[in-house]
């Protein structure tokens, strides 16, 4: 199975410019989400019966974070992963809203809403990251990854396995 790896992507942050634009390209429910730490209903993402191998990518700045064969049947209504595409490719954040102590993920790169991480999950990490579907974009194998800021390979180049 995939492992979680430590890559070459730039994970600089997208200039103020690059920002404006990508989210000027977002929907009012992907603003939402990825902005205002919003959470979709569940059992309507768009990605929830994706089993194909591939890559998920933050829909706003096209960095990888999930591998498509870590995702797992969570029965919890949003798209569920083992593990991270790779460790430094998400900011952990410690969130107490509601009541509830949680740990929230988001992008490294643009600072994006995820979704969060719960101890939970099913071997062999017992890690459930449960992300928002309209956070994700899905680059199958065999299909170039997103290079959305123009940092240029690995992004860009045609996914493998
Ligand atoms: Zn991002």
């Amino acid at each position: 199975m995939a492992t979680a790896t430590t890559t070459t992507f730039d994970l600089s942050p997208p200039t103020e410019e690059q920002l404006d634009e990508l989210v000027a390209d977002l929907s009012s429910e992907e603003r939402h989400v990825l902005l205002e730490h919003g959470t979709e209903a569940p059992f309507c993402g768009v990605f929830l019966l994706e089993k194909r191998p591939g890559v998920f990518t933050c829909r706003l700045c096209g960095l990888p974070l999930f591998h498509g064969g870590t995702k797992f049947e969570s029965g919890t209504g949003w798209p569920s992963f083992t593990q991270p595409f790779a460790e430094d490719h998400l900011k952990y954040i410690r969130d107490t809203s509601y009541g509830m102590l949680r740990t929230e993920i988001v992008c490294i790169r643009c600072g994006s809403h995820q979704g969060h991480v719960f101890p939970d999950g099913p071997p062999p990490t017992g890690q459930r990251y449960c992300i928002n579907s309209v956070s994700l974009a899905f680059t199958p194998s065999g299909e170039r990854l997103p290079d959305k800021l123009e940092r240029g390979a690995p992004e860009g180049e045609v996914v493998e396995g």
